[in-house]
């Protein structure tokens, strides 16, 4: 398999992280070579063919998978995918990113990712009721507050959570296995009246404002007016980023949708850019002021937010980016070869797997308040996030400086520490 998908991609990015931490593990090489010879492909990965009914009687396949990457470290964790391009490679790559991402935020999962091949505008809420089910019902005997613990990712949502543990609890009660413990913890993302946490749905958007602010410290920014920022993508991590960057002073000049780009030199506020965006579908109602999606990549700015799906930045689009500070929160937004180009640039780059980690992060919160049954404010929340983003940040920071490499390498080479110890001590390796 000679051509570049996402899981080469990921694979390419531990050969390279490897070969920098090599040398910490003298005398024990070829522990450490076959623990990443295993961090190469998923522990498990299942794959299925989901067949429901339409509205109209007649039955509809849909290609599903689960990738559960590695558990040196606790339960995989990751979330379900509905998109027609899902591919076993995004999964499993997606999956390999979430064992890097816990493990660098420190929070005691591996790495999961599920997906199923779909385009859910096409189907009636009924129709995709039966999806969430069928999938949930798929995953039921691989899944576990203690096993696995999905969530919601791209297109899916806590209304699609509510379906699955509803089905997931279904088949427990029909297999027999007793309903007597305490499931919710199952699946994270949940909606607030099933055992979700407060602070959930910005916590991700948050997180990277958490992380934007230490940005600020290390690079002596003075005022967070005078720094111009972009974002790309307007759903809820964009959104909710944009919104915390601009309580915190920070000028957000352009933010875009698969639609179009809105752009204003003094600064959008984007609670008014979601109003009009809910109201009328477009970002702003003045057609002579919405560009192409992708002149987002030429907007000057100081710092540049990908925030909607991977591979946004690519040779193609990466010349045109003039901002010095990339914060990448969405999944793998930036290809190899850009990473290169950005490298060379001098362009400060957060990588995804820190920059993105409040969602998961919250999610670990939501699984700790289902599995005590006590539930935080939303206050308590929030409080919890910032000194864990923080510590993360200035911990690869340290790496960072200290072995002279990019945030990026830095951030791969504490997390591949962090596992590849888990599975020497645990003799798995
Ligand atoms: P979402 O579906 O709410 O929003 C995606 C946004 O991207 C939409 O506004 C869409 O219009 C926009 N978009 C799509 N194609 C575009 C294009 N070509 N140009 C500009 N905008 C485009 O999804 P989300 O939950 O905000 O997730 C966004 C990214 O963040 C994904 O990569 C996801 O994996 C990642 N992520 C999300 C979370 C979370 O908590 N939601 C956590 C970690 C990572």
């Amino acid at each position: 398999m000679n051509e570049k998908n996402p899981h080469t991609n990921a694979l390419e990015q531990l050969t390279r992280v490897a070969d920098l931490l090599r040398s910490s593990y003298a005398g024990n090489e070829k522990r450490f070579e076959k623990a990443l010879e295993l961090l190469r492909e998923p522990e498990q990965l299942l794959e299925t063919e989901l067949s429901i009914e339409m509205d109209d009687g007649s039955k509809k396949t849909f290609t599903a998978y689960r990738s559960q990457h590695n558990r040196a470290r606790g339960p995989y964790k990751g979330g379900i995918r509905f998109h027609p391009k899902v591919t076993v490679h995004e999964v499993k790559a997606l999956s390999t990113w979430m064992t890097w991402k816990c493990a660098v935020t420190n929070i005691p999962y591996g790495g999961g990712k599920g997906g199923v091949v779909v385009d859910p505008d096409e189907l009636s809420d009924a129709e995709l009721e039966r999806l969430s089910r069928a999938y949930a019902r798929f995953l039921a005997p691989h899944i576990g507050p203690w096993i696995d613990i999905p969530a919601p990712d791209v297109n899916t949502n806590g209304r699609i959570m509510a379906w699955m543990i509803d089905e997931y609890e279904t088949y427990l009660r029909e297999q027999a296995h007793g309903v007597q413990e305490n499931l919710l913890a199952t699946f994270t993302g949940k909606p607030l009246e099933l055992g979700g946490s407060e602070g959930r749905e910005e916590a991700t958007g948050l997180g990277g404002v958490y992380i934007l602010e230490r940005i600020a410290e290390k690079l002596s920014w003075k005022k967070p007016e005078d720094i111009t920022i972009a974002v790309q993508g307007f759903g809820n991590v964009g959104y909710w980023f944009a919104r915390h960057a601009v309580a915190r002073s920070f000028r957000v000049v352009a933010v875009s949708d698969s639609r179009s780009v809105v752009y204003s030199e003094k600064g959008i506020n984007p609670k008014t850019v979601l109003e009009t965006k809910q109201r009328t579908g477009q970002l702003t109602e003045d057609e002579s002021a919405r560009m192409k999606p992708d002149a987002i990549f030429g907007i000057d700015a100081d710092v540049f937010v990908p925030a909607a799906l991977e591979n946004a930045i690519t040779s193609k689009t990466v010349s045109q980016i003039k901002a010095s500070v990339i914060i990448e929160m969405a999944n793998g937004p930036t290809t190899p070869e850009a990473d290169v180009e950005l490298d060379k640039k001098g362009v400060l780059v957060i990588p995804d797997v820190l920059a993105n980690a409040g969602g998961v992060t919250t999610s670990y919160f939501e699984w700790v308040q289902n599995l005590q049954g006590y539930y935080w404010t939303e206050n308590e929340v929030l409080s919890k996030l910032e000194p864990r983003m923080k510590q993360a940040f200035e911990e690869i920071w340290t790496v960072h400086t200290k072995k002279k490499v990019s945030v990026r390498m830095a951030t791969y080479i504490l997390a591949l520490k962090r596992v590849i110890d888990a599975m020497l001590l645990r003799g798995t390796a």
